[in-house]
């Protein structure tokens, strides 16, 4: 055997641990079948843009190891998330905050606004939320779910609310303070430099074979390494044999504009039911801030990211964790639990709606019981 892991996989989950199997003396090889490294946080310079490829990705994280890890390969600039909803052309604050309640309500002070919500939680008749559209209501109230939360939602999920399960919603903070920021996150920011260049940073002398799909090749793979990292779908990995895990799927339409500002945010969410989009990425608000230096650069580039079903063939983005994909998954995991030579980790390989903070914390863990 010439190596003691085979990384399958040059995603964050992949590329922290061939970094600390490395670090530990092992010998590795990371094999991606996709041109470039960086799974789904990839990102290309385009018009001296650095163009999140897979989508918008924000690093924010409560955990101070995990932020620290990442100081190693990347300076982090200050950027904070502040999504904008358009709905039909009305423009409201995200996450839901008094920017928000102000303009759906006129309400001027918290206690308005907490009484509004408590007023529409009511009539609803809402206990004990089940689903994404009771706890939507019961957290923000019917006229807020109605343009900001629905509409979005089912786009994005491809399910109505009912169907959907409440965790969802609650990853959005709820503040009846005037702050615009996203995220609860202590930390937050993204790479100066792009996100290629800090996971290039981990990959730093280390063997990576681009363009090769391990499953294609498993065989000749395994007989290369003592144990495999594997961080692709779990279902793919035993060829679907108890049926498929659903996932959603995103389509992006990227276009290079000839302006120098287009939305004057980093992202606007469509909110409404009509626009096939979910949202429109401007790319360039990412890396320079809200001041000048954005519009210094002629010209600009939009992502529009469309939300369908996925199918076999499509890129597997956001694993459905609802009860019967819960379910299913149990019964891959205790497949996987019988391959003595596959660890599987991340996003797909524990089909988990995992943050880039988690995959990481997710990863160094197994590095503390494996290495
Ligand atoms: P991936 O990045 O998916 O890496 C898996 C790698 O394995 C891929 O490179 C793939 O090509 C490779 N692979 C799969 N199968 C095979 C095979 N058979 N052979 C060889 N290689 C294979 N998180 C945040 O914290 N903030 C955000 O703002 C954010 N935004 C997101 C937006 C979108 C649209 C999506 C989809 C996710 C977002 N995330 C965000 C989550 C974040 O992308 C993930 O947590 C993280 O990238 C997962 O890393 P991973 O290594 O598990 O998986
Ligand atoms: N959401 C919404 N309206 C918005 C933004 C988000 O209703 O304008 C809901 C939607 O259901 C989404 C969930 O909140 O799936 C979580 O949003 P987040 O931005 O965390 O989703 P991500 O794209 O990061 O997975």
């Amino acid at each position: 055997m010439k190596y003691d892991y085979l990384v399958v996989g040059s995603g964050l989950f992949g590329a922290v641990f061939a970094r600390e199997a490395t670090n530990a003396g092992k010998k590795v090889l990371v094999v991606d079948k996709r041109a470039n490294v960086a799974g789904n946080v990839y990102t290309e310079k385009m018009e001296g843009i650095n163009v999140h490829i897979y989508g918008a990705h924000i690093f924010h994280t409560n955990n101070k190891e995990v932020w620290d890890y990442v100081g190693k390969y990347a300076t982090f600039n200050r950027f904070t998330n502040s999504p904008v909803a358009n709905y039909k052309g009305e423009l409201y604050s995200l996450p839901f905050n008094m920017y928000t309640f102000n303009k759906m309500w006129g309400v001027v002070t918290p206690e308005e606004a907490a009484a509004k919500i408590e007023e529409q939680k009511k009539e609803a008749g809402i206990t004990e939320p089940k689903n994404l559209e009771e706890q939507a209501i019961s957290l923000v109230g019917t006229d807020i779910y109605e343009k900001l939360i629905k509409g979005y939602t089912e786009k994005q999920w491809g399910r109505p609310c009912t169907e959907l399960p409440a965790f969802i919603i609650k990853r959005l903070p709820v503040r009846l303070t005037f702050d615009n920021n996203y995220f609860n996150a202590l930390y937050q920011g993204i790479p100066v430099g792009g996100y290629t260049k800090m996971v290039e940073n981990m990959l730093e002398g280390i063997e990576v074979r681009l363009n090769i799909d391990y499953l294609e090749n498993k065989e000749e793979l395994d007989a290369l390494a003592d144990k495999v990292i594997y961080t692709g779908p779990i279902d793919a990995y035993f060829d679907y044999q108890l049926g498929n895990l659903e996932y959603r799927s995103v389509r992006f339409e990227t276009e290079v504009l000839d302006k120098p500002n287009f939305q004057g945010n980093a992202a606007v969410n469509y909110t409404d039911n009509e626009s096939p989009y979910t949202r429109i990425i401007e790319h360039k608000w990412f890396e320079f801030g809200k001041d000048e230096e954005g519009n210094d650069l002629p010209k600009t580039v939009i992502s529009k990211e469309y939300s369908s079903e996925w199918k076999l063939g499509d890129e597997p983005y956001y694993p459905v964790n609802d009860e019967k994909n819960g379910n299913l998954y149990q019964q891959y995991k205790a497949l996987a639990e019988k391959e003595e030579k596959v660890i599987f980790g991340g996003r797909l390989g524990e089909y988990k709606y995992y943050d880039m903070d988690q995959v990481i914390a997710s990863a160094l863990d197994l590095c503390k019981k494996e290495l």
